[in-house]
C-alpha cells in the first residue's frame, strides 16, 4: 500500500480500552454495572473485590459483544479461546492480578487477525487489529492535583470488574492525523454495536509511539480524540528533539498524557511483558465458541456503518462523500434518518447538516447530541424557506440559535424580527430610495438586465436579506419600465 515518505518516520499502534456499556452487570461476577452516579466503593462483592475463597464466573453476553466486535473488524474467531491472569501489583486491582485474555504462551483471545480501512486524503489505508481480548476494568485512581506532585490517591473500585475488550492495532499508523482518523471511524463502529462510547471513561486509548530507530514510548489513558492527536504531536515533537540532542532513551517508556498542561509526563520505564508472568487463570473453563453460536451471532449483526453508508448513498441518493460524513457518528446518521422521515427531500437535510450544522458544532466543539438541535426543529427551518417566509440567508442565522437554545425557528424569526418582508408598499419605498442612491446604475439597467442584479442586492442590503426577492425583483422592473415610457413620450 502507498505511504507517504516523511511519515514513515513515525510509527503508532494503538490500544484501545473500551467497556461494553449494554451489559447489566460486572464481568465475572452479579454487582451492578451502572456504577457512574453512585458513591464510590459501593457496587462491591466479595468476587470483584478479589476476596480468598470467591470464584469469578463469566458473563455469557460479554463473549458475544467479543465476537461481534471482532466480526465487525474482520476478525477471526477461534473456537476456543482462554482466560490468563496479568500479575501486577498496583491499587487498581483489589485481586493483585487483572483477569484477561493472552496471545502467546499457548494462550487464544476471542478475536485476531482482522482490519480496518480509513481513508486518509482519498488514499485507502489498510490498519490491522492485532487482537482484541476480553478483560477487566481496574478500579480508578484519582489523583488530587497532577499525577506527579499529588501527596495521596483516592480509590473507587465500583468500575473493578467491568467488562472491556481491549482492542490492538499493528504498528500500520504513520501520523496523529491518521490515527484521529481510526479511532473516529472505530468509534462509530462501536456505537453501531450499541457500545455508548461518549459515557465517561468508556472509551480509552493507549498510543505506542516511535521514530523510525528510536525507543518505543507508550502514552496511558488518553480520552478523547483530539486529545490523542494532541499527545501524539507532542511526543513526535519531543522525541525528535532528544534525537537532535543526540539523547538517545534505551529503555521503553510509559509516559501520561496530562491534557490539562498539554504535555507528556514520565510515569516509569515500561516494564517487560514477562514482568506480569502470565499465566493461564486456573478458575475459568476454556470458552468453546461453536459454529452454530458463531453463525447465530453473524445472523443477528446490526447495519454497521460502512453499510449504512451504501444504503444512504443507494436510497437517498447522497455522494460518497455526504453519506461518509453523516455515517462517521451514529448520532449524525440517525438524526439524518430521523429529519427524512419528518420530511423534506434528504439531499437538502444532508447540505443543512454538513454545510451548516456540522460547522456550527465543530466551531462549539461538541457533537449534534450534545446540542439543542433536533430533527423536528429542522424540519419546521426547512418549512419556512420553502413556504418563503424567510430567506436561505436569514435561515443560517436562525439555525444557529437554534442549534444554541432548542427554540422554535417561528419563535426565533418573531423574536429577532428577521420574519421576510413580503409587503409591496414597504418594497416600493426601499426600491425607490435604492434608485434615487444610485443613479447611474438606474440608467445602465434600463439598457443593461445584468444590472437588475446590482439593484436587487442594494435592496437586500438595505433590508438586511428580508426583503422577499421576487417581489422585489418584480418592483424594480415595473420601476424601469416606467422610466423607459415617460422617456418615450
Ligand atoms: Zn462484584
Ligand atoms: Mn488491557
Amino acid at each position: 500500500m502507498a505511504t507517504t515518505k516523511s511519515m514513515d518516520d513515525v510509527i503508532i499502534g494503538l490500544e484501545i480500552h473500551v467497556q461494553v456499556t449494554p451489559l447489566k452487570t460486572k464481568l465475572f461476577c452479579g454487582c451492578d454495572a451502572d456504577y457512574r452516579d453512585s458513591p464510590p466503593n459501593t457496587h462491591l462483592c466479595p468476587v470483584c473485590l478479589g476476596l480468598p475463597g470467591s470464584l469469578p464466573v463469566l458473563n455469557e453476553k460479554a463473549v458475544t459483544h467479543g465476537i461481534m466486535t471482532g466480526l465487525a473488524l474482520n476478525c477471526e474467531i477461534p473456537e476456543v479461546c482462554t482466560f490468563y491472569r496479568k500479575n501486577y501489583y498496583y491499587p487498581d486491582m483489589p485481586k493483585n492480578f487483572q483477569i484477561s485474555q493472552y496471545d502467546k504462551a499457548g494462550g487464544v483471545t476471542i478475536a485476531s487477525s482482522g482490519y480496518l480501512n480509513i481513508k486518509l486524503k482519498n488514499e485507502d489505508r489498510r490498519v490491522g487489529i492485532t487482537r482484541i481480548q476480553i478483560e477487566e476494568d481496574p478500579g480508578k485512581l484519582s489523583y488530587p492535583g497532577t499525577i506527579d506532585k499529588s501527596a495521596y490517591t483516592l480509590i473507587d473500585y465500583n468500575r473493578a470488574g467491568i467488562c472491556l475488550l481491549e482492542i490492538v492495532t499493528d504498528p500500520d499508523l504513520h501520523s496523529p492525523e491518521e490515527a484521529r482518523l481510526f479511532l473516529q471511524k472505530l468509534r462509530a463502529i462501536l456505537e453501531h454495536l450499541g457500545i455508548e462510547v461518549t459515557k465517561e471513561g468508556a472509551m480509552r486509548c493507549d498510543a505506542n509511539i516511535s521514530l523510525r530507530g528510536g525507543t518505543r514510548v507508550e502514552i496511558k489513558n488518553i480520552s478523547g480524540f483530539k486529545e490523542v492527536q494532541r499527545a501524539l504531536q507532542f511526543e513526535i515533537k519531543r522525541q525528535k528533539q532528544m534525537k537532535k540532542m543526540k539523547r538517545t532513551e534505551t529503555k521503553m517508556q510509559t509516559r501520561h498524557w496530562d491534557d490539562e498542561r498539554r504535555m507528556t509526563i514520565l510515569l516509569r520505564t515500561k516494564e517487560e511483558e514477562h514482568d506480569y508472568r502470565y499465566f493461564p487463570e486456573p478458575d475459568l473453563v476454556r470458552v468453546r465458541v461453536s459454529p452454530e453460536m458463531l453463525e447465530e451471532i453473524k445472523q443477528t449483526m446490526p447495519e454497521l456503518p460502512e453499510e449504512r453508508m451504501q444504503r444512504f448513498m443507494k436510497d437517498h441518493g447522497l455522494s460518497e462523500y455526504d453519506a461518509g460524513v453523516l455515517t462517521s457518528s451514529k448520532a449524525m446518521a440517525d438524526f439524518f434518518e430521523n429529519a427524512v422521515k419528518l420530511g423534506s427531500t434528504p439531499k437538502t437535510i444532508c447540505n443543512w447538516m454538513i454545510n451548516d450544522v456540522l460547522k456550527h458544532l465543530n466551531q462549539e466543539n461538541i457533537e449534534i447530541n450534545e446540542s439543542k438541535i433536533t430533527p423536528k426543529l429542522i424540519i419546521s427551518l426547512l418549512d419556512l424557506i420553502e413556504k418563503g417566509t424567510i430567506s436561505g440567508k436569514i435561515a443560517k442565522k436562525i439555525l444557529v440559535t437554534m442549534i444554541d437554545t432548542g427554540k422554535q425557528p417561528e419563535k426565533i424569526v418573531k423574536e429577532s424580527g428577521l420574519l421576510r418582508i413580503s409587503d409591496r408598499s414597504e418594497i416600493v419605498k426601499f426600491v425607490e430610495k435604492v434608485f434615487q442612491e444610485h443613479p447611474g446604475p438606474v440608467q445602465d439597467a434600463l439598457t443593461n438586465e445584468k444590472t437588475i442584479r446590482f439593484l436587487v442586492g442594494q435592496v437586500m442590503k438595505m433590508t438586511k436579506g428580508k426583503a422577499d426577492p421576487t417581489i422585489t425583483n418584480k418592483i424594480i422592473k415595473e420601476k424601469l419600465d416606467e422610466i423607459r415610457n415617460s422617456k418615450d413620450i
